[in-house]
């Protein structure tokens, strides 16, 4: 299904990038909104300053959680239902700095508004988990750890702040957004009770840029995009092998919570900013739609 999405000419027209353009300023058009420009934010103060200017702007709910030691605050914005709730989704972004698709798409969302379009999902969003790796452009913090190995434990000041930031919440679901810098096709870990919607998931992707064609994407067999899942049960079996480790990622944290459907997008870090962009928001909207769809069928 990919490559021939991607390379896909004909009439539909998905996005257009001048060769010339690079990461900080590339430039998209999309056939319905017109030009829009990918603005990559430079450092951590412009991702506040981005972020608190666009939950001003349409007066939602926008939390700072100190982060010991560092001086900045971990950001979280809450987009309530305009209906009740169908179901909570919560986004995570930045957890590495060498990843800015994910944040970007983040404050895109923020400042375009782009929940809007969903308004019976409940968003809570992080618009980037690691402050100092984005300052630095490095996977790690400035300490040299990796935050998604560290999710098991309260040790590190980033990961401490994140955990009780998200104790008592509730999610139906999260996407888990990052980027693999290595790559020049899409996947995902996908951890669905409908284990239809991974692919579905992809095929939306697909639209937007080049979905991965090798059969292992970080070390995993990966089909269709779709880094394997197995079903319910040894999805379980699988986690808790995983978990064994003691290096949880985030989102063994939140399914040790009790969180058992999500996803980590990984849009690939060898193409151009726009375009992964493009990627994230379309796994996010495709999510959000499943979402929406299979509970009105509950309802
Ligand atoms: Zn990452």
């Amino acid at each position: 299904m990919s490559v021939a999405a991607w390379c896909h000419t004909g009439t539909r027209q998905l996005y257009a990038v001048s060769p010339n353009e690079n990461e900080e300023r590339a430039t998209l058009s999309r056939p319905v909104e017109g030009e829009i420009t990918v603005r990559k934010p430079a450092n951590y103060a412009e991702i506040t300053a981005r972020v608190q200017a666009a939950a001003a702007a349409s007066g939602l709910r926008l939390r700072r959680y100190p982060i010991d030691g560092l001086g900045l605050d971990l950001l979280r914005v809450d987009i309530a239902a305009a209906e009740p709730a169908a179901a909570r989704l919560a986004v995570f972004a930045g957890t590495h700095g060498d990843e800015p698709a994910p944040v970007v798409t983040v404050l895109e969302f923020l400042e375009q508004r782009l929940w809007t379009r969903s308004p019976s999902v409940a968003f809570s969003v992080f618009p980037c988990l690691n402050p100092t790796g984005y300052d630095l452009g490095t996977r790690e913090n400035k300490d040299g750890i990796d935050l998604n190995r560290q999710f098991a434990r309260d040790e590190v000041p980033e990961v401490r702040t994140l955990r009780a930031a998200v104790a008592n919440d509730t999610f139906d679901t999260f996407v888990d957004a990052h980027e693999d810098p290595e790559e020049v096709g899409f996947y995902t870990y996908a951890f669905f009770n409908d284990s239809s919607w991974p692919r579905l998931i992809v095929e939306a992707v697909a639209e937007q840029g080049p979905i991965i064609s090798t059969p292992e994407a970080d070390e995993h067999p990966v089909e269709g995009g779709v880094v394997g899942q197995g079903d319910e049960e040894t999805r379980d079996e699988r986690f808790r092998e995983y978990m064994a480790d003691g290096e949880w990622p985030l989102p063994f944290y939140l399914y040790d919570l009790g969180i058992r459907d999500f996803m980590t997008t990984e849009t690939p870090g060898m193409i151009e900013l726009a375009t992964r962009v493009a990627m994230q928001h379309a796994a996010r909207d495709r999510l959000v739609d499943l979402l929406t769809a299979s509970r009105s069928a509950d309802a």
